[in-house]
């Protein structure tokens, strides 16, 4: 029996244990190419379910992708978002606020990216931002870290009562991994472009990010919204995690295709020459 990819889900309520968690967990590391052929036959079959929701246009999916930097959240939007089409499909990278965002709340620019009514949105960091670098780098106190939190919830809360389906993943990497992939991007003159040295800032605060991201993760995964930790040492695990519990919940959503517009007779219309 195929374990389930599910049991990457967090249960609200969970105290998640960053220095427990396993990020080079594979499952069988033998049945790697099995995967990867399971992931592109996974892939194909988000395709129709999209066109399904798209048509129905009553109900929308916002995935959110966080990870630290290398953690993979650009390979999981090429990997598994480019059997989309794009017609359905927006993806939104969230930066460090402009200073016209600065000036509004945080949710504000988050909220103008939420998907509309048969779409599909992806996005590539989040309003966890907000409650993740702001407070490594003390910029918001712990106080204003747990009340951002409170509207986080609230907010998801919001989205899902207004049909959204909330699916939020972080992506999990040992800090060795990312010596690797930070090195390879100096390395290979491909990859040099997205290195940033702000990278190797970020890196020194490590054991912090680790204590926010479970704090966070503990207290955002919520039975509305709950968070999948993903173990993304290896690509091809990350990628047949997400892609399966990504058609896990489009097949969960079950869109349908609506009926024929009220008053077409579609059995006896017969277009004329
Ligand atoms: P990248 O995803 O590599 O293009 O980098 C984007 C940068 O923007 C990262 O260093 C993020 O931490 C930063 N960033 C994104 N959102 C926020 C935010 N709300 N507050 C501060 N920094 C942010
Ligand atoms: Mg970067």
């Amino acid at each position: 029996m195929k374990k389930s990819p599910l049991h990457h889900r967090i249960a609200p309520g969970t105290r998640v244990r960053w220095d427990r968690f396993n990020t080079a967990e594979c499952g069988d590391v033998t049945a790697k190419d099995a995967r990867i052929a399971d992931t592109e036959r996974i892939v194909a079959q988000l395709d129709p379910l999209q066109e399904r929701l798209y048509a129905e246009g009553r109900r929308s999916l916002l995935v959110i992708l966080q990870a630290i930097d290398t953690g993979g959240k650009d390979g999981v939007i090429r990997h598994v978002m480019r059997s989309l089409n794009p017609q359905g499909c927006v993806v939104t990278s969230f930066k460090v606020p402009t200073p016209e965002e600065r000036n509004q709340d945080f949710l504000w620019r988050v909220h103008k990216a939420v998907p509309a009514k048969g779409m599909i949105a992806v996005f590539n960091r989040s309003h966890y931002e907000d409650v993740l670098v702001t407070r490594v780098h003390g910029l918001i106190t712990p106080a204003d870290a747990k009340r951002r939190m409170h509207h986080i919830n609230a907010f998801e809360r919001l989205l899902v009562d207004s049909g959204t389906t909330v699916l939020k993943f972080f992506l999990a990497i040992s800090k060795d991994e990312q010596r690797r992939r930070l090195q390879a991007r100096l390395d290979d003159p491909h990859k040099r472009w997205k290195f940033s040295p702000n990278d190797l800032i970020e890196r020194k605060s490590w054991t912090r990010y680790a204590a926010a991201n479970a704090e966070v993760l503990s207290a955002t995964s919520t039975t509305h919204a709950p968070w999948h930790l993903i173990p993304a040492d290896h690509k091809w695990y990350r990628n047949y995690v997400v892609a399966r519990t990504m058609l896990d919940t489009l097949k969960g959503m079950d869109p349908k295709f609506p009926p024929a517009p009220l008053g077409v007779d579609f059995k006896t219309i017969r277009i004329p020459r």
